[in-house]
């Protein structure tokens, strides 16, 4: 009989979850709350407090991503795996672990909030594999000293939109947290969803997310605002060691580089939101990224019909500060409020102002760029191009017009001088909230638009294979659109989870045609148009 080892499989580097070991460089490099309760309040002279997640009663693996599973060195776990599912909702703390929330304040709607911090996520350990480190986060895992009034729960459907956005986002090409699993608890949360004293029981669950490091702005301003000097230089010095070390030591200047960098990260960040059509829903600094990553996945949306005025943040209805078209100068106030929080650090105003200025330069180059690409040009910068832009745009306002299937399908449109009328426009007309057809005055005002349009593309002479193609790398097939999220968390609730596994596998291609999903490319149907969860969310989750 052969001998069995040499038939073995080669060992990947870590088998399972439970085999996996846990860095802790966070919390031995960083100050500890020395209060060991787990109760809300003030958190003084510290970076973060040791909290354990509070256990659920059956925990059960919904939703799995084999590619962060991959990034982990993790193998896809058997469904059933209950050892998955016990660590992944933080019923098991394996041995490496020394479980924490991290302590952070924000200016919440343009106000400073003083001390939030993690009231629901709890980070398990970071998990090093091919050199890089990453941080694995629970959200929802019960409560912390900075939980405040709330339960440190999460629901299950703001938690299958965090999943699924997470991985949508990154397959977009925008800078992303990631997340690895989607557990259900087999608890029940309490949640107010539409605010109106109507509170109900709803499945809870846990989405572990992934990230090099889930610091905020909100850390840094936190220690500034009380004085802890201390704590904030060596956070700052952490973070730059871990998470940037090609700036070198750290030193006046190195900060001062370290703050251009972040500024240049939100600015690429905010420019592909722009590009995908995303909204956040709440810009508060404790959801902005030190790494100018997507962070915190609560009332987001995706822009359907093309509104700069739109959010789907109803606690937001009324003054709008996070809309689609506000979400560049809102990142710049953010980072504003950054440079505050760092001026212990970098004393010298002029290396803060150029920082900003690397914010603005950064943003108006990429944006500029991705709407050249959008539309198929080779440049916007001339007047032309940008009166063939902003004309464009009036037009979204006169014809209520699909952002994603507009851009998609404005590839199609035929580039030929003797056209009639009807075959310049055809592939566009899917892309038009309309009843029917087109009035005929913006039919006119359309087809104006459009000769200038092909004649520009005509002029510019660009290989018709390689516009189409670059194009159709810009402008997605298959975003997240904000009813196929609510469908997968309907289907869900009635213990049907096939549509998150089909969304999560369609995500994964967003540029790919995929015929046999075009179903899930379609324009938002009417009754999606004012239902909650599709067009308007609060932040109850
Ligand atoms: P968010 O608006 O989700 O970014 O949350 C703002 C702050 O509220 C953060 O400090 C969160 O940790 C905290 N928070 C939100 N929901 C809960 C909850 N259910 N339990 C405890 N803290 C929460
Ligand atoms: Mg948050």
């Amino acid at each position: 009989m052969p001998h069995p080892t040499h038939h073995a499989k080669p060992k990947a580097l870590h088998s399972g979850l439970n085999n996996l070991v846990f860095d802790d460089s966070f919390v031995r490099t960083l100050p500890a709350d020395e209060n060991p309760h787990n109760m809300p309040r003030p958190v003084r002279d510290a970076c973060y407090s040791f909290v354990s997640p509070t256990p659920v009663s059956a925990p059960k693996l919904l939703a799995w991503s084999d590619e962060v599973g991959q990034l982990l060195g993790l193998h896809s776990p058997d469904a059933a795996c209950t050892l998955t599912a016990n660590t992944l909702s933080g019923n098991q703390i394996l041995p490496s672990m020394r479980p924490y929330a991290s302590r952070y304040g924000g200016h919440q709607f343009g106000h400073w909030a003083g001390q939030l911090g993690d009231g629901r996520a709890i980070t398990l350990g970071e998990v090093v594999h091919q050199h890089q480190r990453w941080e694995l986060q629970l959200k929802g895992a019960g409560t912390t000293p900075y939980s405040r009034h709330a339960d440190g729960r999460a629901v299950l459907r703001s938690s299958i939109r965090e999943f699924l956005c997470s991985e949508a986002m990154h397959y977009l090409g925008v800078p992303t947290t990631r997340a690895l699993s989607l557990v259900a608890t087999g608890d029940t949360v309490v949640r107010d969803m539409f605010y109106d004293g109507n509170p109900n029981p709803e499945p809870g669950a846990i989405v572990c997310r992934v990230a090099p490091t889930f610091v905020r702005f909100g850390h840094f301003e936190l220690l500034a605002s009380l004085g802890e000097i201390d704590n904030l230089t060596r956070l700052a010095n952490y973070v730059i060691q871990h998470h940037f070390p090609e700036l070198g030591a750290p030193s006046p200047s190195c900060y001062a580089a370290w703050f251009a960098e972040i500024c240049q990260r939100t600015a690429i960040m905010v420019a592909h939101w722009m590009r995908v059509g995303f909204v956040h829903g709440v810009m508060n600094t404790d959801n902005m990224s030190i790494l100018g990553l997507t962070i915190d996945y609560g009332p987001y949306g995706w822009l359907e019909n093309y509104d700069l005025h739109w959010t789907p943040n109803t606690t937001d209805a009324q003054h709008r500060r996070y809309c689609y078209g506000n979400q560049p100068q809102i990142a710049f106030w953010n980072l504003s409020r950054l440079a505050e929080a760092l001026q212990p650090l970098i004393q010298d105003r002029n290396a803060l102002e150029a920082g900003l200025n690397v914010y603005q330069e950064t943003f108006e180059c990429t944006y500029w760029e991705i709407l050249a690409d959008k539309l198929g040009l080779k440049t916007l910068d001339d007047e032309e191009g940008q009166k063939l832009l902003t004309d464009v745009l009036h037009l979204f306002q006169r014809t209520e017009t699909d952002m994603t299937l507009f851009f998609r399908r404005l590839a199609d449109v035929p580039i030929q001088t003797t056209i009639s009328d009807e075959a310049l426009i055809a592939p566009l007309i899917d892309a038009f909230y309309i009843d029917g057809t087109l009035k005929q005055s913006d039919q006119q005002a359309w087809m104006e638009w459009l000769k200038r349009y092909t004649q520009r593309v005509y002029q510019e002479a660009i290989d018709p294979l390689e516009r189409r193609q670059s194009m159709q790398r810009t402008n997605p097939k298959y975003v997240l659109r904000n009813h196929l999220a609510q469908r997968a968390i309907e289907a869900s609730e009635g213990g049907d989870t096939s549509l998150i596994e089909r969304l999560l596998d369609v995500m994964r291609r967003p540029y790919d045609e995929q015929p046999e999903h075009e179903e899930l490319a379609r324009k938002r149907p009417e009754w999606a148009r004012y239902k909650p969860g599709c067009s308007t969310l609060s932040c109850s989750s």
